[in-house]
């Protein structure tokens, strides 16, 4: 029976019959276990292996999300991403990234692996001949996301998995934003998919974890790197990231419909020069959404006539969003990319990726619809 990731978020990887006949899966907060005798040093269990039983029931219901053979959680969404490059890249190689990535990657690509010798090649997300250009004897992985942040930019996911499955190389893609209920990478021809589990699967700000799944030679090799570098998920967190997956199918929804409503009101207004959601038909890449999406995201960004300074006036206006970065969690979060995530970038490099001074980035939470859009019209009335 193939059950809908509803039900999986609910019952995958639950212990039957249940530990100690507890509905939630307890808490092993246990930093090592007894021996069992006649077992060797790989079967030793001990926290930092991502081994106890806290982990070993969240892998399995991480891996039935995105219909994988196997998981591994982190102790942030970095560690997911660096486990997973560092496990597939070694001296010499060549990375094809796709440009405009979530910062922190992007700052690994290109400052941390430089150093350990291996090089990169920054590419747009659609355009296959410039991928082929950027190809070298010794690329050995593609690295992409499943839309861009802030402007929720939808690369060509199903072309960049054939050409890495035609050129030898892994394909690896970042899910967060369109989690496994939008989008299940594996099912499309990537080999590995990362998550910052801090945002929408655990959901509720209050967690920062990291989420790997794949075929279960590639989540090994992954482990194996982990438990080296050491970023493995606290039991306890592993019982608060396994919480918050059981309601991700309902709390996405919600997020994903208040979104392109708030987007619809916000096209609309005549204080916003432009916005950017998948969902809307002036969205670029907005067929390809819908083809390859089973929801538009509850990301969105929008860019203010009145620049910076107006961008100010309305965030000190609003009484219901904070002004915070991450997303993906039950209160609405907006920021300016031009102060936050971008602030590192020359106004001349933030204008060719089109992130101007007054773009707002806003991170859909789970208030009613009807109380965000009126606080949005009155902060920009
Ligand atoms: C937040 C984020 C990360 C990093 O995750 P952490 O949990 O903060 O380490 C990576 N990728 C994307 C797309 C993110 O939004």
């Amino acid at each position: 029976m193939t059950m809908k990731t509803d039900t999986l978020l609910v019952h995958a990887g639950e212990p039957r019959p249940r530990s100690g006949g507890a509905v939630a899966m307890p808490i092993y907060q246990s930093s090592t276990f007894e021996e069992t005798e006649g077992l060797g040093y790989h079967d030793i269990r001990y926290a930092r292996l991502s081994n106890t039983p806290s982990h070993d029931s969240l892998h399995a219901k991480l891996a039935a999300l995105e219909g994988a053979e196997a998981a591994l959680a982190t102790a942030s969404g970095m560690a997911s991403i660096s486990a997973a490059l560092f496990s597939v890249l070694r001296t010499g190689d060549h990375l094809l990234a796709q440009d405009g990535l979530y910062g922190g990657t992007h700052d690994l690509i290109t400052h941390d692996l430089p150093r350990l010798g291996i090089e990169h090649t920054l590419v747009p997300g659609d355009d296959p001949a410039a991928w082929e250009r950027a190809l070298t004897p010794r690329t050995r992985a593609f690295y992409l996301e499943s839309m861009t942040n802030p402007l929720v930019r939808v690369a060509d996911l199903p072309a960049a998995a054939s050409f890495a499955r035609s050129r030898g190389l892994v394909a690896i893609i970042d899910n967060t934003f369109a989690t496994p209920l939008g989008f299940q990478p594996l099912r499309r021809g990537f080999d590995i998919v990362v998550h910052s589990a801090t945002k929408y699967l655990n959901g509720h700000s209050d967690l920062i974890a990291g989420a790997l799944m794949g075929p279960l030679e590639r989540v090994r090799s992954a482990k194996r790197t982990l438990d080296h570098l050491g970023g493995s998920l606290d039991p306890h967190a592993c019982f608060l990231l396994q919480r918050g997956l059981k309601t991700l199918a309902v709390r996405f929804r919600q997020q994903c419909a208040t979104s392109l409503a708030l987007a619809q009101f916000l096209e609309k207004h005549p204080a916003v020069a432009r916005v950017n959601h998948p969902g809307l038909l002036s969205h670029p890449q907005h067929a390809r959404a819908r083809e390859l999406f089973a929801f538009f995201g509850a990301m969105l960004s929008f860019e203010l006539r009145g620049g910076a300074a107006a961008a100010g006036q309305m965030f000190a206006r609003l009484t219901l969003p904070l002004h915070a970065p991450s997303l993906g969690g039950p209160e609405t979060l907006v920021t300016r990319p031009a102060a936050s995530s971008h602030v590192g970038l020359s106004p001349e490099e933030r204008a060719r990726m089109g992130i101007s001074d007054g773009l707002v980035r806003v991170s859909t939470g789970l208030e009613a619809a009807e109380d965000l859009i009126e606080d949005f019209g009155r902060a920009l009335a």
